[in-house]
This record gives C-alpha cells, sequence and structure tokens, in this order.
C-alpha cells in the first residue's frame, strides 16, 4: 500500500532527524558543560566587548558561579538605535549610554572590568591579550595578558568601506557614538560655512549637499533626521541658505530598505520623494574624493557629484582582531566567526562567539539526512515504518527547528500530523516508507535555511541564551534536557538546546513624526501612529530608567524648543 504524501513527508522528517542528531552533535558545549571536579577554584570567563551582545550576557550571568573578567575599550553601553538621533542633537548622546560599572554594579565583586582593548586572542594557551589606551605599565605601554576557560567574544563589528578608494579619508560613518557626535559638529560646520561671506551660490549649494551612502536602515534613519532638523529648525535660524540645501541617497540595490517588506520601501520612496530627498538607485559608490563623489550605474555609466558631506553607512566589516583569530583558526575566507548552534565557535573549545563578530553556520542538513536514513535503515530495505519515521522525526524537530520551519513553509506538517495519527493503528503503524522519496521532499532544505541577520535584536538574545547554558551547566550534567533518546548515552550529545531566534519586528523612522514598522506574523503598519509604537518600544527598551527618563525628556524638549544648533 503507497501512503503518497505521508510517505514522502514521514521520510522527510525521519531523514532529519537520527542522523542529524549525531551529525550536529558537538563536542564543544559538552566541554563547556564538564563539571568542575578537576577545577577546585571558579572557572574563569572572560568576556570581550560591552555592545548589545556582551552586556545582554552580563546581565542574566550568574556571576557568582563564576570568575567573571570584562573588557572592553569604551566603558559604557550604547543604545545604536538612537544614534542617528544624536547627529541631529534630537536625544544627547549621554542620553542613550549607561556606564558599564553601574550596570554590573548588582553584580557587587563577581565581576572585574578592565577598559582596554583586546588585540590577540591566543586559543592554545587560553589567553587574551589587551592594552589599555590610558597604560598600566611602568614603561606606559598598557599590554596585559588575561586568562580564560571560557572566552565570549562579544566585539561586534568596524565599518566596511570595500576597499573603495577616498571613503575612509572623506567620509564620516555612524557606527560609535563619537562618529554620532561627530557628524552633528560637521552638520552644523557646513551651515555656518555656507552662511560666510563671500561664497558663490555654486559653493554654497556644493557645501549643503548632504550624501548618504547606503539606502539601509541606518542611512534611511539618518536622511530622515537630518531633513526634520532641517525644516524644523535650521531654516528659521539659517533661512538665508535654505534653498541651497539638497539630500540625496545613494543605493546600490533597486529600492531602499530592501531588508523590509516591499510596501515600507515603496513607503518610505514616496514620502522621501514628497520631501525633496533624492534616492539615487543602482547606483554603487567607486571613489571619494575630497569634493567630489563618484559612482556608477548599468545604465548611466560613471556620474560624479560635489558634495559638502558624505556619510557611508553601506555595511559591516571584520574587526582586525577577529581577523587575526580567524586565521589562527582556519577560518579564512570569511567575514566574521563561525560558531555552531550552540553559539560554540567551531573547532574550538571554551570560546563563543555572539552578535555581529559571529555567525551560525550549519552543516548540510542533506548530507546529514542521508546519515540519519543509513543508521535508521539497519536492515538496508530502503525502507522505514511509520513508527520509526515518527520517532526520528520527534527528536529532529526539537533539534533542528530549521526542518520544523522548511515543513512548515511547504506545507508538509500536516502529513507529519496523518502520521501520528496512523500510530496505534496496528495496521497502518507497520506500513512503510521509501526513503529516496522522503530524502527528495526534503532536498530544498538547505536553500531555505535562512542565517540571522546583524541586529542589537539578535545579539541580546545569543547573550541571553549563552548566559543560561552558563547558568545550567551543572544542573545539565545531572539532568538534561529533552527527549531521552537525544540525551542519553552519547556523550557527545548536546545539553543544550540549539539558540533559536525569535524576531521580534523592525522599525524604520522616516521622518515626519512618521515611521513603518514590520511586526511578527506578517504585519507592516506606516504613518504617524507607527511612529507613536516607536516612541513607546524604544523608551521600555532603555536599559536603565536613568536613560529612559533622559531620552524622553530629550524627546519633549525638542518638541517644545527644537534642537539645539550649538557647535560644541
Ligand atoms: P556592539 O554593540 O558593536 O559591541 C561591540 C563591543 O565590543 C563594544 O563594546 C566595543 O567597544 C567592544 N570592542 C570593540 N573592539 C574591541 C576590542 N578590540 N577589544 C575589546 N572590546 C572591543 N539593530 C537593531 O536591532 N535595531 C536597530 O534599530 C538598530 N539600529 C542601529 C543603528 C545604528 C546607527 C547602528 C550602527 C546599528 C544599529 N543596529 C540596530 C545594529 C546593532 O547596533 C548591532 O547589531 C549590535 O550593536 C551588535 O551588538 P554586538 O554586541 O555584537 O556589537
Amino acid at each position: 500500500t503507497s501512503y503518497p504524501g505521508v510517505a514522502t513527508t514521514a521520510l522527510l522528517l525521519a531523514a532529519a532527524s537520527s542522523g542529524g542528531l549525531v551529525a550536529y552533535a558537538d563536542s564543544g558545549a559538552d566541554n563547556a558543560s564538564e563539571p568542575s571536579q578537576e577545577a577546585p577554584k571558579k572557572k574563569k570567563v572572560v568576556v570581550l566587548g560591552t555592545g548589545w551582545a556582551g552586556t545582554s550576557f552580563l546581565k542574566d550571568l550568574d556571576c557568582s558561579k563564576y570568575e567573571v573578567k570584562v573588557i572592553s575599550p569604551r566603558n559604557y553601553f550604547a543604545f545604536t538605535p538612537l544614534l542617528p538621533s544624536v547627529t541631529c542633537g534630537t536625544v544627547e548622546a549621554r542620553s542613550i549610554v549607561e556606564p558599564i560599572r553601574r550596570m554590573l554594579e548588582k553584580k557587587k565583586k563577581d565581576v572585574t572590568f578592565y577598559e582596554a582593548e583586546c588585540f590577540k586572542i591566543d586559543a592554545l594557551k587560553k589567553a587574551v591579550h589587551c592594552r589599555s589606551a590610558v597604560g598600566t605599565n611602568l614603561d606606559g605601554n598598557g599590554d596585559f595578558m588575561v586568562k580564560y576557560d571560557y572566552l565570549v567574544v562579544a566585539l561586534g563589528a568596524t565599518v566596511n568601506t570595500f576597499n573603495t578608494p577616498g571613503v575612509m579619508e572623506n567620509c564620516y560613518f555612524l557606527k560609535e557614538v563619537e562618529d554620532a557626535q561627530k557628524i552633528r559638529r560637521n552638520v552644523i560646520d557646513c551651515f555656518e560655512k555656507a552662511s560666510l561671506p563671500n561664497i558663490s551660490e555654486e559653493e554654497k549649494r556644493k557645501i549643503l549637499h548632504f550624501v548618504i551612502i547606503g539606502g539601509g536602515p541606518t542611512g534611511v534613519e539618518f536622511a530622515a533626521e537630518l531633513h526634520d532638523f532641517l525644516v524644523e529648525d535650521l531654516v528659521k535660524i539659517y533661512p538665508a541658505i535654505q534653498d541651497f540645501v539638497k539630500i540625496t541617497i545613494i543605493q546600490s540595490g533597486d529600492h531602499i530598505l530592501n531588508m523590509f517588506d516591499q510596501r515600507i520601501a515603496a513607503f518610505a520612496e514616496s514620502k522621501f520623494m514628497r520631501d525633496g530627498i533624492e534616492v539615487n538607485t543602482g547606483f554603487r559608490v567607486v571613489k571619494v574624493s575630497d569634493d567630489l563623489i563618484t559612482m556608477k550605474s548599468k545604465s548611466l555609466g560613471e556620474v560624479s557629484v560635489p558634495y559638502g558631506m558624505a556619510v557611508w553607512s553601506a555595511g559591516i566589516g571584520t574587526r582586525p582582531v577577529i581577523m587575526d583569530f580567524m586565521h589562527q583558526i582556519g577560518q579564512t575566507n570569511r567575514r566574521v566567526l563561525a560558531t555552531n548552534e550552540w553559539l560554540r565557535v567551531r573547532e574550538c573549545d571554551g570560546i563563543y562567539a555572539i552578535g555581529d563578530c559571529s555567525s551560525i553556520t550549519q552543516r548540510k542538513i542533506m548530507d546529514d539526512i542521508s546519515t540519519i536514513f543509513k543508521m535508521a535503515d539497519k536492515d538496508n530495505s530502503g525502507t522505514l515504518t511509520l513508527k520509526e519515521i515518527n520517532d526520528v522525526l520527534e527528536d529532529i524537530c526539537i533539534r533542528y527547528p530549521q526542518v520544523e520551519l522548511y515543513m512548515k513553509t511547504m506545507h508538509m506538517l500536516d502529513i507529519r500530523d496523518l502520521i501520528k495519527d496512523a500510530i496505534g493503528d496496528s495496521h497502518k503503524e507497520s506500513m512503510v516508507v521509501d526513503i529516496e522519496e522522503f530524502k527528495n521532499a526534503l532536498s530544498h532544505v538547505d536553500s531555505q535555511v535562512k542565517s540571522v541577520p546583524a541586529t542589537a535584536q539578535v545579539a541580546a538574545q545569543q547573550g541571553h541564551y549563552l548566559a543560561e547554558c552558563f547558568n545550567k551547566m551543572d544542573q545539565c550534567k545531572e539532568h538534561p534536557e529533552g527527549p531521552l533518546r537525544m540525551t542519553g548515552t552519547g556523550s557527545e550529545r548536546h545539553n543544550f538546546r540549539p539558540f533559536r531566534y525569535k524576531h521580534l519586528g523592525q522599525f524604520a523612522p522616516l521622518g515626519g513624526e512618521q515611521a513603518a514598522a514590520e511586526l511578527p506574523g506578517d504585519w507592516v503598519s506606516m504613518g504617524h501612529s507607527t511612529q507613536w509604537l516607536w516612541y513607546s518600544v524604544y523608551a521600555s527598551k532603555q536599559v536603565s530608567w536613568r536613560t529612559r527618563m533622559l531620552v524622553v525628556s530629550d524627546w519633549t524638549r525638542r518638541f517644545i524648543f527644537g534642537r539645539d544648533s550649538s557647535r560644541i
């Protein structure tokens, strides 16, 4: 008897499950979960970075269980989603930062913080080499070394110029708080410069041409902030030069905000067109000199435009220390550190990487599926019973959420239900399904697995997940989670569920008290009410009541008095 649909799906699930369990198993996390029998002292955990990933990890880590050392060149956490608001003085820089020592206050003496930069990770000696900007040694070079048992790398990313000539020298960036402060000062400089006597109209136009390279969320938000600053404040204080101002966005793709729903991209483009913000799509910047930006498009070839200020917001790159570490461990030709789904750096003992400096890489699921089938098909018959398939499916859906997700997208979950229904019916239960058929149904699962984006949301969730794993290491050894099949005797099995990213939606403020939002469940919301949602979400997401109050009071100040245009 054939079981057409059922057979296909059942095999798919079966494929995913049994072999996957073994093939994906990772000894690293188990190493991490080794009890501290040998070492009577607390294990040393070193955390590199105090951004979204690092602070989220520290916040949730039970620091009394470890000796924790935190190393970062900046002794504060910055709420990056509000950085564009700092560029035009909508909020003040100090309102979006929280001192790291204040955040660690509750952990008392369990945590040590060093304001220094890590310049080398030595995986063999289990040590990190650091340099303090203020100097700690007698010779004043400030170098020191810190040993670790577990290392949490949360170093974030740097700007990526894609080696475009002149970008480093002539463009502004928007990555750190200092960058936003520099932009703020330079915007005002441009207006003051254009107001000086003996400046020709052509020169004024050039000075007041603000170009944003990159039409992603950061570039778009900065363009919107700048436009608001202009129409709400600057036109009143620089009335003589208001007609010379121009804002341009250059985007290599066909649309701005192309990681958002198409409706949001279209809404943003039409709003910008109404606002007079020029959006040049399909252009790639090839050179930036001190007064010209040269870009190329397929249809128009090379075009050069004069500019007064250029902000480069076209992607993120790798920090030198990460690059050096990747060379050491053989992860060359990559932009970020490859980790497994338990966030352990591949092929490295006790080293975890979270946030923008890492990405989860998976072995090809289909390769594992073949192994699973071979293992499940003990008699080499090329078939499995429904009961066998159901067993492996259960495990696989817990361990490999991407397979479950894939089945959901392909509307295959109902087949799994059919299999479940068939179990218990002695007649159907013994039915067999063809393994090859099942494998074919799953053959596109690999291409459907999407990598998680480099966002604060992902970084914070990874930090939280890893802290939970660290907190539960001892318990998990004694009482492993999950079905017994998964955790039973095999020493190579994981004690933790893999990291699952939960997307909570994303915002794009578009200026003029309007915003767009993509919310879970394919919801899209745009306009003035969404801007109020943005205000409430960003106020609630502040890391402390202090910054929450500062940010809300900055917004109120801006509503009542406008933005401050002093160049300080
Ligand atoms: P970071 O937050 O960058 O932290 C890296 C940490 O490492 C820092 O503390 C840094 O000082 C430290 N460090 C750097 N070098 C060294 C070294 N050598 N040794 C020791 N420490 C070091 N994401 C969203 O989800 N929503 C948004 O709205 C959003 N808006 C953004 C707006 C802007 C302008 C920018 C720039 C980013 C935005 N992001 C947003 C992305 C988000 O900020 C990043 O994804 C997030 O910061 C990544 O967190 P992280 O901890 O990996 O890195």
